[in-house]
């Protein structure tokens, strides 16, 4: 009995040991200065230390700052709870129902602020898969670095000492590039199975490894991806398509095994073959704003996604006897039907979506008023930006889009003039002719499919 209760203390001894012990990286070995935190960021963490509080800035902005990436947001944690977080703060609000964190807004910029959580202690609601359904509690900062993902993720900088705190060999894992799962992979993609998806993600922006046993169970556990919600695999596939690194992580997923019906948008960039190349194009044109600092409009880029099945839904309708625009209205709402719920795009986007989808059949108007009719639409640049696009893939005509280009941007009189150079729809070859007066469902041409170009 003594010796059973001596090896209980024993275990719990050493269990907790192992799970404390932090390794404090000094700034010479770090190389994070404190001029790389912005204000705001700083400011948080000196009231909350003078509060007598332990606060780090943490995740994403520790790892990105050690490896030379500027971060894309700052996120501070504390043993505060987040009353006293708010309390120390003239704009602060605390948000979020799974767990409450802090918002605290200097200006236009808002930093994120939560209390150390437990995470994964065994004790957590999990459905029958090892899903984890809440993870409300508050612990130690020891607690907070091992429900973090990878290792790389579960750093600590304390500007004030200039010091990183590091649990789980997240530091040595930057320097070997590599991206390590804490704890069990398999136990953590069960309890979380978006986790996958981050793995996928963040070593494809980084140009990391993933290290093997943290790979190794991806495409056996790929399954669950089906148990999450949709509107979570959504922000996370958002987060990946905007990450400036989309196509290395397209690429990536395709590696690990994890497409084919596990994620349905996954499908519609890489099983249609026809559509393949445009929306590559799409993706790195993308890549470049991001990395640009450019604005990336969401509506845009599910309009590129999704093109090929309205293309291919258009033509069927056409080919069945409809007319061109009422086909393309209907194949658009049959494909916004179908892939709206399933992909769980918000409805906020979908009327910038239809909008750049009807616009291309207009562009090919070049005669009477319908071209300055154009001009005055709300979402032209979306539209012409969309018709660019598919010059650049080569499935409308390079002429097209140079002839909007100067259009846009001419005079009264050098409007004129283009119009009356512009060739007639039927001909598309810059000759001039008489257009006959033909009835509208006649009217539909090769170059009217919007499916021209490179035929
Ligand atoms: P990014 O640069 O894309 O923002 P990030 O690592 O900061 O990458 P966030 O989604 O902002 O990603 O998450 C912040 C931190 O929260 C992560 O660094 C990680 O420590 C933790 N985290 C986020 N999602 C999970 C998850 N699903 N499981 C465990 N920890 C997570
Ligand atoms: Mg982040």
């Amino acid at each position: 009995m003594i010796k059973r209760f001596v090896e209980k203390v024993q275990t719990l001894f050493t269990r907790r040991r192992r799970v404390n012990k932090a390794r404090q990286v000094s700034a010479a070995e770090h190389g994070i200065r404190r001029d790389q935190v912005p204000r705001s960021a700083l400011r948080v963490c000196e009231t909350l230390q003078k509060a007598g509080h332990h606060a780090y800035i943490v995740g994403g902005a520790v790892r990105d700052l050690l490896i030379g990436v500027t971060p894309k947001d700052f996120d501070v944690a504390t043993d505060a709870t987040p009353e006293q977080i708010k309390s120390h703060f003239r704009r602060a609000i605390i948000i979020g129902r799974r767990f409450r964190l802090v918002h605290v807004m200097f200006g236009s910029e808002t930093i994120e602020v939560s209390t150390f959580r437990a995470g994964a202690n065994g004790e957590q609601a999990v459905d029958a898969h090892g899903r984890m359904l809440a993870d409300n509690v508050f612990g130690t900062q020891a607690n907070d670095a091992a429900r973090r993902d990878f290792t790389i993720n579960a750093l600590y900088y304390d500007p004030t000492h200039e010091t990183v705190v590091d649990f789980h060999d997240g530091v040595k894992d930057i320097k070997r590039r590599r991206l390590r799962m804490i704890g069990d992979p398999e136990a953590r993609y069960r309890e979380d199975p978006v986790r996958m998806l981050r793995a996928v993600r963040i070593a494809a922006k980084l140009g990391f490894e993933i290290d093997e046993t943290t790979r190794a169970p991806i495409s056996r556990l790929a399954d669950l991806l089906e148990n999450v919600p949709p509107a979570r695999v959504f922000d996370e596939m958002l987060k990946l398509l905007t990450s400036g690194h989309s196509v290395a992580c397209i690429l990536r997923l395709r590696a690990e095994g994890l497409h084919h019906g596990l994620l349905p948008l996954l499908d519609v960039i890489l099983e249609q073959p026809e559509g393949e190349r445009f929306v590559m194009l799409a993706l790195s044109r993308t890549d470049e704003r991001v990395r640009a600092g450019k604005h990336i409009a969401v509506g845009f880029l599910f309009a590129c996604l999704l093109w090929h099945e309205v293309l291919k839904r258009w033509k069927d309708l056409q080919t069945g006897g409809q007319h061109r625009i009422p086909a393309l209205d209907a194949a658009i709402d049959e494909v916004l039907d179908r892939q709206t719920e399933k992909l769980a795009i918000q409805r906020r986007f979908v009327a910038d979506m239809r909008d750049i989808w009807m616009m291309q059949p207009r562009f090919e108007r070049r005669t009477g008023r319908a071209p300055v009719a154009l001009l005055g639409h709300l979402r032209l640049r979306a539209g012409y930006d969309f018709l660019a696009l598919r010059g650049a893939a080569e499935e409308a005509p390079a002429e097209l889009v140079t002839w909007w280009q100067d259009f846009m941007h001419a005079d009264e009189q050098g409007r004129v003039g283009l119009l009356s150079a512009a060739p007639s729809p039927a001909q598309g070859d810059g000759k001039r002719r008489r257009r006959r007066r033909r009835p509208k469902s006649a009217g539909q041409s090769a170059a009217d499919t919007g499916q021209t170009a490179s035929s």
